[in-house]
């Protein structure tokens, strides 16, 4: 180890010098490589396409506000929320962060996860020196018995419906018994970054019933703006009021509130929900063709722009894509999920192009052409 890294290992909070930063989709595969241009990307669950937005950046040489006007009117028109329970945020991610800071002591609260599930809430509870406590899901369920035990030693519980990666929809009932269970004792997190390819099943609605509701939401998703990076926290004012406490003082650069607006607009939304309707009609035209395939063990049901499905061998599969430049994601080191895969509902195109590969490569008895199979 050189001096360098010695010193700053030393000087540095301890739990920090082993932690591993989040793997995200794009850490494993830079999107600035070389050879980066002809890749297929179906590893981040984004959208396909980009949409054509119009930046002025005009008083770029002053700050933003602290909250853009624009983007919380159009937030507030598309949730029907009042402005004051709304928090918009550097992505999801940084809601996560936010609930965290803002009801967790370091070195003495926890924060339970339910996985196999989204890794920004184990990464974010570390970083902060916070605990993290596991009840397992069951069947992709809640272990509301397992959970609800956790009751006094835990500060915030994260539930994430639709799932990543598992993709199913959290049964609403569960979610009651957890918010009742804890109603006094601890933040509840619905994440909600998938709800778009679901919109009847959101939570929002209980916030008026239970003060101890967090709901998460991104543009980064259904909305095809993951390099935006902009998301939004739903909550109580009291919540928001309180987040607002822990959150940087000019959290929504200019150009971001511009782009987003745009995004938020009566049309804006209307094509975001004819594109994740037709994000859903390819999702489950692919569940099926995955399920005739012999090598194909099992594919989870899905709520959002994902599947993720289980193979007799995960390598061989994700290797004979990657040699052709479509990146899909390895999920086999959650806990449940050997030999399970994560692909997100491209373009038709690019799913094609992954059946034609996978029908060439692996289709040892028929050689039906792949368009009579789907
Ligand atoms: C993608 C994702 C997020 C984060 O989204 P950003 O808004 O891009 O930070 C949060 N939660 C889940 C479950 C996700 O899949």
């Amino acid at each position: 180890m050189s001096q360098q890294n010695k010193l700053i290992n030393s000087l540095a909070r301890p739990e920090l010098v082993e932690m591993m930063p989040y793997q995200s989709a794009r850490r494993l595969f830079a999107s600035s490589e070389q050879s980066a241009a002809n890749n297929v990307w179906l590893n981040a669950n984004e959208a396909p396409g980009d949409g054509a937005y119009q930046v002025q950046a005009s008083n770029i040489n002053r700050y933003p506000d602290f909250q853009p006007e624009n983007l919380l009117n159009g937030y507030s028109q598309y949730t029907k929320l009042p402005k004051s329970q709304l928090l918009a945020t550097r992505g999801a991610d940084e809601g996560i962060e936010l609930v965290i800071k803002a009801f967790c002591r370091a070195y003495q609260d926890n924060i339970l996860i339910c996985p196999p599930t989204y890794g920004m809430y184990g990464i974010s509870a570390q970083a902060q020196g916070v605990g993290i406590v596991e009840v397992p899901l069951v069947n992709n369920q809640l272990n509301v018995k397992a959970i609800a035990e956790q009751k006094g030693n835990v500060k915030v519980l994260f539930l994430c419906s639709p799932g990543n990666p598992t993709g199913n929809l959290l049964p609403k009932a569960q979610i009651l018994q957890v918010l009742e269970r804890f109603k006094n004792d601890a933040i509840v997190v619905v994440d909600e970054a998938y709800i778009e390819f679901s919109p009847t099943s959101s939570m929002q609605d209980l916030l008026d019933s239970y003060d101890n509701l967090v709901v998460l939401r991104t543009l980064s998703k259904a909305f095809g703006l993951a390099g935006l990076r902009c998301g939004f926290t739903l909550a109580n004012s009291a919540i928001i009021t309180m987040l607002s406490k822990v959150i940087a003082p000019y959290p929504i650069a200019a150009p971001v509130a511009e782009i987003a607006s745009q995004a938020l607009t009566q049309d804006g939304v209307k094509q975001m929900q004819a594109q994740a309707a037709s994000i859903n009609r390819s999702r489950d035209a692919l569940s099926q063709w995955l399920a005739q395939q012999a090598w194909c063990k099992r594919v989870f049901d899905s709520s959002a722009n994902f599947i993720l499905f289980e193979c007799s061998d995960k390598d061989e599969i994700f290797n004979l894509l990657k040699a052709q430049n479509i990146l899909i994601r390895d999920q086999s080191k959650q806990p449940q999920l050997e030999n399970c895969l994560r692909i997100s509902i491209g373009s038709e195109q690019e799913l094609t192009l992954v059946k034609t590969i996978l029908s060439q490569a692996l289709d040892t008895n028929t050689q039906v052409p792949v368009s009579t199979k789907v």
